[in-house]
């Protein structure tokens, strides 16, 4: 199968990145959603606009035949990029290459993905697969109001294919890492430093104490990392500190290691260092890793081997994957 209609991809690339559409944005959101409702509404699938959760996040579903479909094709229409930045730097080709917001993570995804879908159509092969086709308007936000129509959508599909970017190298993405955050607050007990030390329980010595274990939490061969990120403590250098607090950022391979990461917090208190001090945890591992299964290689050994024959040579890659939930921090293209 080739891939012909590259004039047209490169006027839908143009209309689709040069509208802005960031998570919160959501007239925006809605616009790329109708661009796409279109398309698929004119290739004979059922589609509708959905707006889950608190009713104000656009996602687009469209479906071809009746579940289970043989196949879920995913993705996000938000991007990171401001209102205004598609004005700023609009879409634009230099060489080979496409520029402008959301190109790659992940608008030139969400065309690859209704391009196939109307090749399979000139081709006649559309109407052999029963196929379904979400994508939500959230992602770069963590998903918070879609996740539950995505999961919902993933039971009635056989596989699913995320069109976020490959790697530079054209490498497939096929085991991300998991994670999540833990803050962590210990409560002592004030007393000035100089004239009554024995008073106070010192917060920061023991927020101090615990870094070690938690840095213990790192196994590489295991692929957990386990990074205390943030640190405070502490108000004046005369007194002893009360309060003192710390996050962590982890992120596992193994989808076992949830329960030995979130047991080990649970249980942080009682590595106590001050009989009288408290210590409080909060948070977990919220986002399971994605694995590598006899399933996802037989995926993806169908796209090996049909690129092979484009021309194209791809691998199976895993990527210690970053996810994304903070609202307005900007981590880079390629990072998810
Ligand atoms: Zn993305």
């Amino acid at each position: 199968m080739e891939f012909t209609d590259i004039e047209r991809f490169l006027d839908d690339f143009e209309y689709v990145v040069n509208t802005d559409s960031a998570s919160g944005n959501n007239d925006g959101v809605l616009k790329v959603a109708h661009f796409f409702q279109e398309r698929f509404f004119r290739l004979g699938m059922a589609c509708g606009i959905q707006l889950p959760g608190n009713g104000t996040v656009p996602c687009l579903k469209a479906t071809l035949g009746d579940p289970p479909h043989d196949m879920m094709f995913l993705g996000h229409m938000d991007t990171v990029f401001p209102e205004g930045e598609a004005a700023q730097r609009p879409f634009a080709l230099h060489g080979n290459r496409a520029w402008g917001p959301g190109v790659c993570d992940m608008k030139g995804g969400l065309l690859v993905a209704l391009h196939a879908l109307e090749t399979l159509k000139k081709t006649g092969d559309l109407d052999k697969i029963s196929v379904c086709v979400l994508f939500n308007g959230d992602e770069e936000t963590g998903s918070t109001q879609s996740r539950p129509l995505i999961q919902e959508t993933a039971k009635t599909c056989r596989r699913v294919l995320v069109f976020e970017p490959c790697r530079p190298d054209y490498h497939l993405v096929n085991q991300r890492k998991g994670g999540g955050w833990f803050h962590i607050e210990v409560t002592g007990k004030k007393a000035h430093a100089g004239a009554d030390p024995h008073l106070g329980i010192n917060a920061v010595v023991e927020l101090a104490h615990l870094v070690p274990l938690i840095q213990d939490l790192n196994d590489e061969n295991l692929g957990t990392s386990a990074q205390v990120t943030v640190i405070s403590g502490g108000d004046k250098v005369n007194i002893i500190p009360s309060l003192a607090t710390a996050s962590v950022d982890l992120r596992i391979l193994d989808p076992k290691e949830k329960q030995r990461v979130e047991a080990f917090f649970a249980g942080l208190s009682r590595n106590r260092l001050f009989e009288q001090s408290v210590i409080r945890v909060s948070g977990c591992i919220d986002r399971p890793p994605m694995t590598v299964t006899p399933k996802s290689l037989a995926i993806q050994e169908v796209i090996m081997a049909q690129a092979q024959k484009n021309g194209h040579h791809h691998g199976g890659h895993h990527h210690g994957g970053m996810f994304r939930r903070q609202p307005d921090r900007f981590f880079g293209h390629s990072h998810h």
